[in-house]
This record gives structure tokens, C-alpha cells and sequence, in this order.
């Protein structure tokens, strides 16, 4: 369920030297008074042991493509388990080397990962191994059972898929009921141990509905939203429509802050911009965790802080990754230990320097700290990572010029899982808006800003056939 996954935020890179962490007596601990109980804020950020010895502290592992649902943004494009998938003892052995490695949090996906028998035995062993775990997942059959299983399981945090209000959310995963079936499974994870998150897709359907689902998750008692832009990857690069253009980034970036601070805040909901939801320009420190403090994006971290996982035993440096480019090897084959330090794969992306990018991107004022932001979503576009139009500070130039930029589908995906299409970014002038009314896309921001909770969705049903149309 890529698109979907837990991705990783905050990203490790995201915070240089914020000394958010520290080391006393060789333990890593929070020194920040702003530490707000979100484990992961401990475990994915890198400390000065870490520093001296880059390592993966966080991984994202699909131990199943079975899903129960049929997204249609769904990057690897899930519905039956794959060829091959890890036995328990393969899959105890990769926990156990993971651990070996010095990962510190593991967030199991799929598909769906509860659809595996084994799943808690899986996670129970990642607890056992002094490791934090964690469940992202579309939630259709997540069952007081499988809830008690997992607390049972020692998991710190579960995240729900939420994409919108119900009809709006039921038409992108493809089930009718599934947005019910999230909402009870929420109630019930709140009202466990653990804790409950939300991650949602942004895209042409969700995005005027972010500001109500932004009071359902604080009327659901979500703890953090893990927010990220629906790339064209897998079942979204078939659908063209549903993929928000580059310069929507200007109404989502201020409509987020504004969420953030008259919502989320108050509501006790922590955001969690995802590493495609970029970078700098006006709006970074407001949005991005730790950015009050100074500290700000500084590239993509696949293979270098954190790992990918498949089902079948595929190692990449991040989950979303196309797998047959970055693909480094595979369990069965090696260990993860050889695949992290000696394939071009997983070191590739760390070693990226600014002659690496092209296009804006290449002479881009913070290129060389940025270094093209997320490998994925700008792979997926153009079959070439370093040049990545979803950027808030490129948007913000191309607008001081007269100019926008728009995605033009050019070629198909080939119809795999993790598989993308090829896009052309067109430059063009941008229409004068003077005087015009906001609009988010393409609904007014009254419309958008009276939308309720209890409210079906703001679309009627063409304009989601519409946005949800193949081509
Ligand atoms: S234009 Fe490219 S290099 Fe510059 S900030 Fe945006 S993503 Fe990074
Ligand atoms: S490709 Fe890099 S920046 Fe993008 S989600 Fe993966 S690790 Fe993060």
C-alpha cells in the first residue's frame, strides 16, 4: 500500500545537529522541552554515535502484498500476496539482523500486514529485540481481536488511512465502508495502549477536505498526521487527474499552516509533513517538526538512515522506491548488512552531490543541501531522480516570474507493483489571478472551510469519476 506507507518522517536528515537528541551514558535521549511523547521522535532521529557511523534506524517492511482493499492511488498496487513471500523464520531472521544493525523502529505494511497469520509473532520478536514497532494499515479488518493481538504484541503506534470525508475516502480505496470501518477501528486503537495516528493522501480529492478531516482526527483522539502528496507511482500514475499539479503547492502550503495552527494544535494532533511535502521558502519551520528550532530539510535519507522491505525479500533504501531501479538485493541472497554497505542502490543516494541534478533543481539556490528533495517523488515523474517539481520554494520562483509548472502524463506504468509512468513538466505562463476568489482546487475556500465531518464529501459523483478516471 505504498502512497500509503509510513514514511520517514521526521526524516533523520531533517534535523542536522537540532541537539534535539542526546547521548548521556552511551543511552540517546530527548533533551527538548518540546519532546512530545511521540516515540518515534526519539528512535528515527540520529544521535552523535550515530553520526560517526551512518546506519538505517528506521525501516518500513511490507511482510505481505495481500490487501483487503483496492486503493486506486495504491503504489504497489496490492490485491494478491506476492510470489515468494518470507516464511516466519525468514521473516524472525530479518528481524534479527535488523536488530544486528542497529535499527531502532520497524513499521510493519502490506497489502495489509494483519492479513499474514503470523504478523504479531513477527512484531512480538521485533519487541523482544529491544526494537519499536509499528502498524500502517487501511483498517477494514482491523477487529478488537487484532487490535488485543497487537497491544498483546508490545506495537507503539498503529496509523490509519484516512483520505478524506466518507465518500470521498470509500471512492480512493475502492470499498464502500471503508472509511466507516477506519473510523471504528480508530476508536478502538484510541481507546488501547497505543497509539493512534492518521496518514492521509493528498491529492485533487482530499485536498479541500484536509481542514474537516483535520477536526475528525481530533475528534478520533489521533495523536499525529502523517500528511504526504499522492505520487504518481503504481495505481496513481494510471490516473493522471487525481495527482495534484505542482503549483497547487501554493494553496495547499498556507491552507496547511492555517490547519496546523487553528486545528491540529489545539486539538492535541501532532503533524507530520511527509519527506515530499517540501521545501524551505516561507512555510518550513512552521510546518515541518522541528523546524522552530532551526532545523530543516537536508536531502533524502534512503539507505543511509532508513530501509525499504518486500515481501518477497527485496531490500531498498526507501519503501516507496520503484523496485526495479533500486532494488539492492535480496534476503534470500545476502545479508542486509552486505546489500546497505556494498550496493550502488542503497549508496547511491547519499553520495548524490549537486552535479547529479538537473533541470531547475540543478540551479536551484539550495541545492546543495537539498539535493533535489524525494528520490521517489521525482524518480516516479521522470524515470530520473533531481529534479522535483513538487517543491513550495520552486513553485514560489516560477510564480515571481509570471510562470507555473504542470505534470503531462507522456507514458504509461507497465502494471507492477512499485511501478510508475513517465511525465513531462511543462513550463507555462500562469493565468493573472488578481482579484479572483481563492480557490482550493477549484473549490472555494468558503466551501471548503464550512465543510463538516458529518459531510459525505464535497464532490459530487462526476467530479470523483472525473479525478479517479485511467488514461
Ligand atoms: S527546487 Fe529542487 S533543489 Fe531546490 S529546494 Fe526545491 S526540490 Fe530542493
Ligand atoms: S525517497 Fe527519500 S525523501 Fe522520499 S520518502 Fe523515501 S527516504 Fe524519504
Amino acid at each position: 500500500m505504498s502512497n500509503d506507507i509510513e514514511h520517514p518522517t521526521p526524516a533523520t536528515g531533517a534535523v542536522p545537529g537540532a541537539a534535539r537528541v542526546k547521548v548521556v551514558d552511551g543511552k540517546a535521549t530527548i533533551e527538548s522541552p518540546e519532546y512530545d511523547g511521540n516515540p518515534s521522535s526519539l528512535v528515527r532521529t540520529a544521535n552523535e554515535i550515530d553520526r560517526d557511523k551512518p546506519h538505517p534506524l528506521y525501516v518500513v517492511w511490507e511482510i505481505t502484498l495481500a490487501c483487503d482493499l483496492g486503493c486506486r492511488h495504491c503504489g504497489s498496487r496490492a490485491g494478491p500476496a506476492r510470489d515468494g513471500e518470507l516464511s516466519t523464520e525468514e521473516c524472525l531472521d530479518v528481524v534479527h539482523q535488523l536488530r544486528d544493525l542497529g535499527v531502532r523502529e520497524i513499521t510493519l505494511i502490506g497489502g495489509e500486514a494483519y492479513l499474514r497469520d503470523d504478523w504479531h509473532i513477527i512484531a512480538t520478536e521485533i519487541t523482544r529485540c529491544g526494537m519499536s514497532v509499528g502498524m500502517t494499515t487501511g483498517a477494514r479488518s482491523l477487529t478488537q481481536e487484532r487490535v488485543d493481538q497487537a497491544v498483546a504484541a508490545g506495537l507503539k503506534t498503529i496509523s490509519i488511512s484516512i483520505d478524506g470525508l466518507e465518500k470521498t475516502h470509500d471512492a480512493q480505496r475502492g470499498v464502500k465502508g471503508s472509511w466507516q470501518a477506519a473510523i471504528e477501528a480508530s476508536k478502538r486503537v484510541a481507546a488501547s495502549p497505543i497509539r493512534l495516528a492518521t496518514n492521509t493522501q493528498i491529492n485533487r480529492l482530499s485536498l479541500p477536505e484536509l481542514p474537516a478531516l483535520a477536526d475528525l482526527l481530533s475528534e478520533l483522539g489521533s495523536k499525529a498526521w502523517q500528511i504526504q502528496i499522492t505520487v504518481a507511482m503504481g495505481r496513481a500514475a494510471d490516473r493522471p487527474e487525481l495527482l495534484l499539479q505542482p503549483f497547487e503547492l501554493l494553496e495547499l502550503f498556507p491552507l496547511l499552516v492555517w490547519i496546523k495552527e487553528t486545528k491540529l494544535e489545539p486539538g492535541g494532533v501532532q503533524l507530520f509533513p511527509g519527506n515530499n511535502i517540501g521545501y524551505f521558502g516561507p512555510y518550513e519551520h512552521l510546518l515541518r517538526y522541528g523546524g522552530h528550532l532551526g532545523a530543516h530539510w537536508t536531502g533524502c535519507s534512503a539507505g543511509q538512515w532508513t530501509l525499504g522491505m518486500e515481501a518477497d525479500g527485496k531490500v531498498k533504501g526507501c519503501p516507496s522506491l520503484p523496485s526495479n531501479s533500486w532494488t539492492g538485493g535480496y534476503v534470500k541472497d545476502l545479508t542486509i548488512e552486505d546489500i546497505v554497505q556494498n550496493t550502488e542502490e542503497l549508496t547511491h543516494i547519499s553520495n548524490r552531490t549537486v552535479e547529479d541534478l538537473w533541470g531547475f533543481c540543478r540551479t536551484c539556490y539550495y541545492a546543495d543541501i537539498c539535493k533535489g528533495g524525494c528520490t521517489w517523488t521525482s524518480y516516479c515523474l521522470s524515470g530520473k531522480a533531481g529534479n522535483n517539481p513538487y517543491c513550495i520554494h520552486r513553485a514560489m520562483q516560477r510564480e515571481k516570474e509570471g510562470k507555473r509548472e504542470r505534470i503531462v502524463k507522456r507514458g504509461p506504468a507497465p502494471g507492477l507493483p512499485f511501478d510508475h509512468g513517465l511525465f513531462d513538466i511543462v513550463l507555462e505562463d500562469a493565468p493573472e489571478r488578481e482579484g479572483e476568489e481563492a480557490l482550493v482546487s477549484g473549490k472555494s475556500l468558503e466551501e471548503v472551510l464550512q465543510l463538516a465531518t458529518k459531510d459525505p464529501s464535497i464532490w459530487d459523483k462526476q467530479s470523483i469519476i472525473a479525478r479517479l478516471k485511467t488514461s
